[in-house]
């Protein structure tokens, strides 16, 4: 039975969970609970606090961890990224108060810089040979400057509007990070059969997300046209249709490039365009 860590709330439990469901794992809602098993999947879940996940699975109390790859970097313990999730976004950064001039990391020089992630942030200044006292707090970093703790802060940013809500500007990206699927350690065969099976099905819903399936009629005439327009995983489906000198067209397109694919084919005369969602892609 694979065991794998996740977070027991937070940013990252919802999601995680979610994307177990995607790939058909139905696994119970039990954020309360310690542990709980999958019913259709040999895997069981561990909740726990996301700075415990690294560890865990270094470990082998867990065989996988679902954690941000800002944890796993900072926490520096020996496991493998096996998988980039594609959910918890964010970045790890310096921020200084919006009114400073910045000159680039020298400005860190003799200043006192607050931050979660102490390893992270030492690395930094030694790669960029500046000296500056590193003030760990483990919550509410942002407010270290407005409240005289610190000169400036590294903390996680996404939006960047926690940053202006408190009147500071970041300036240095450090490190980018997603939440990532984590192993150490060999597993047993039955669990590397398993893992292997939620890889694939992981491809199945990394390459599904943001597509759209479409169809339309077309005058046969415009049908090469159409094909440039719309590169299929192979080459779109073609159907004749009834009506002599019209086909039907089927393709998937990436839902970012849909409107405008939608107003190219419109332009050389499709009809009773079809945008449908997408469930899964298996190449
Ligand atoms: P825990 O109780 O598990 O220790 P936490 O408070 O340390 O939780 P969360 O705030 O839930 O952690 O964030 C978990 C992860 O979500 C972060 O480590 C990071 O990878 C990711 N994340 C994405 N966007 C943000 C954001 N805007 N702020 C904080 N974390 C973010
Ligand atoms: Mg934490």
């Amino acid at each position: 039975m694979l065991r794998i860590a996740i977070q027991a709330k937070g940013r990252l439990n919802e999601e995680s969970l979610t994307l177990f469901r995607e790939i058909g794992i139905d696994i119970d809602d039990a954020k309360r609970k310690y542990m709980s098993r999958a019913a259709n999947f040999p895997v069981e879940m561990l909740y726990l606090r996301d700075d415990d996940i690294p560890g865990v699975v270094a470990n082998g109390s867990a065989n996988l961890g679902i954690v941000g790859y800002n944890e796993v970097v900072e926490k520096g313990y020996d496991v493998k990224v096996e998988e980039k999730l594609g959910f918890g976004g964010c970045r790890l950064s310096l921020a200084i108060p919006k009114n400073e001039e910045y000159s680039g990391p020298a400005y860190f020089k003799g200043r006192k810089i607050a931050t979660s992630y102490p390893k992270i942030l030492r690395k930094f200044l030694d790669d960029n040979g500046v000296e500056a006292t590193i003030e760990v707090i483990t919550g509410s970093v942002e407010i270290a400057p407005a409240a005289g703790i610190a000169d400036a802060i590294f903390d996680i940013v996404s939006s960047g509007s926690t940053l202006v809500a408190n009147n500071l500007k970041e300036v240095e990206v450090v490190l980018e990070s997603e939440a990532v699927l984590i192993s150490a350690g060999k597993l047993s065969a039955e669990d590397e059969a398993a893992l292997a099976e939620i890889r694939f099905r992981l491809e199945s819903a990394r390459i599904s997300r943001g597509k759209k399936y479409i169809l339309m009629n077309l005058p046969e005439s415009a049908l090469e046209e159409a094909v440039r327009i719309l590169p299929a995983m192979r080459s779109p489906t073609v159907m004749p249709l009834a009506a002599k000198g019209w086909c039907s067209l089927h393709s998937v397109v990436d839902n970012a490039d849909l409107w405008d694919k939608v107003r190219q084919l419109k332009a050389i005369g499709a009809e009773g365009i079809l945008v449908l969602n997408v469930d899964k892609i298996i190449l």
